[in-house]
């Protein structure tokens, strides 16, 4: 008779998939959870086959999931899940132990496979089943179970989570900016500011909108620069889609909150309003705020382009109703408890 997968195992199998290749169809933060707590279970059963069978699945599926959790899930509990789990079969695992040949353990497997190969692992008959499958040997199905090839998996993933946790909840430091962003006699370079926004490819979109909140924050910025720090930080919030973990967030949403969203006026329309909601046409909004004579090309008509009507408190309260609901948004999309959003 031909192995098979239990069907839980398979409906694991597809829902790990799904995660792994960016495409979840179950609910991410939940299945990673239930992986991490089961994981832990087995720790304490590596007495046993089943439980020496375990740690090779789990070990293989924590370190296949763990970019996810990394980069896609914003909560501090799974961080701290995961870590215990490696953390604890790495007690067990003695890396000393191996003796394979240089090159026999499996190497950069996609990590499709690995989720295959991790749920596989787990049962005698996922096992065979997936031996069958690969045309695998015993003895190639044996190095899966070698503790340095189990070690090397751990270290790597706690590594990678590590430095998430870090990027994510930890402290940025984006003062190098500092020397892009103001000049000499003190003052904002704006134009210089919309450029790094600009280059998207740098990925500097948070790293700015961060530097624009701190700025606001402590309050070193002339009346003429207000209106154009806020707009930098405010596209930094409104371009970043995927959304900036709580390490940027905190930030932002300090800065917001310094705004009277109380507010009231007389204004039929406010400049912002036409620069249509393209990186191309609000850099060119900005730039020309601020370097009128080398941008001479906006958005902005000539009868909203009065400094009163871009310095309306409406308009700030605008910008940062929008800001708040974007901010709002990414807690809903990545998860995570409410206190991992805060200090
Ligand atoms: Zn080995
Ligand atoms: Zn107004």
């Amino acid at each position: 008779m031909t192995p098979t997968l239990p069907g839980d195992h398979r409906e694991l199998i597809s829902d790990l998939s799904g995660i792994v290749t960016d495409y979840p169809y179950a609910d991410p933060e939940s299945t990673l959870a239930v992986l991490a707590y089961d994981a832990a279970e087995a720790l304490g059963r590596d007495a046993t086959p089943e439980g020496r069978r375990e740690r090779t699945g789990y070990t293989i599926l924590l370190h296949a999931t763990c970019w996810y959790v990394s980069a896609r899930i914003f909560c501090k509990s799974l961080f701290a899940s995961y870590t215990r789990a490696l953390d604890g079969f790495r007690t067990q695992l003695d890396r000393a132990s191996c003796i394979c040949p240089a090159g026999a353990h499996p190497a950069q497997l996609d990590s499709e496979y690995q989720v295959e190969a991790g749920v596989s692992m787990l049962t005698e008959a996922g096992r065979s089943a997936f031996a069958e499958d690969y045309g695998l040997g015993e003895e190639e199905l044996a190095v899966f179970d070698c503790e340095g090839f189990l070690a090397d998996l751990v270290d790597e993933a706690l590594g990678h989570l590590h430095k998430a946790h870090q990027e994510l909840f930890g402290g940025i430091d984006v003062s190098h900016l500092d020397a892009q962003f103001v000049r000499d006699d003190g003052r904002l370079d704006l134009v210089a500011m919309q450029e790094a926004i600009r280059r998207r490819w740098e990925n500097n979109t948070g790293p700015v909108a961060l530097w624009s909140a701190r700025r606001w924050l402590t309050g070193q910025v002339r009346d003429e620069e207000r209106i154009g720090l806020f707009l930098c930080l405010w596209m930094g919030i409104a371009q970043t889609y995927e959304g900036l973990p709580p390490s940027y967030a905190r930030d932002l949403a300090a800065a917001l909150a310094t705004i009277d969203l109380d507010v009231s006026c007389e204004h039929p329309q406010h400049p912002w309003s036409t620069a249509d909601s393209t990186t191309q046409s609000r850099y060119r909004a900005v730039v020309h705020l601020y370097a009128p004579d080398d941008h001479p090309d906006t958005p902005v008509p000539a009868e909203l382009s009065a400094r009163e009507l871009w310095e309306c408190p409406v308009q700030y309260a605008q910008l940062a109703r929008e800001a708040l609901e974007d901010l709002q948004g990414w807690r809903t999309m990545r998860g995570g408890d409410d206190e991992d959003w805060e200090d």
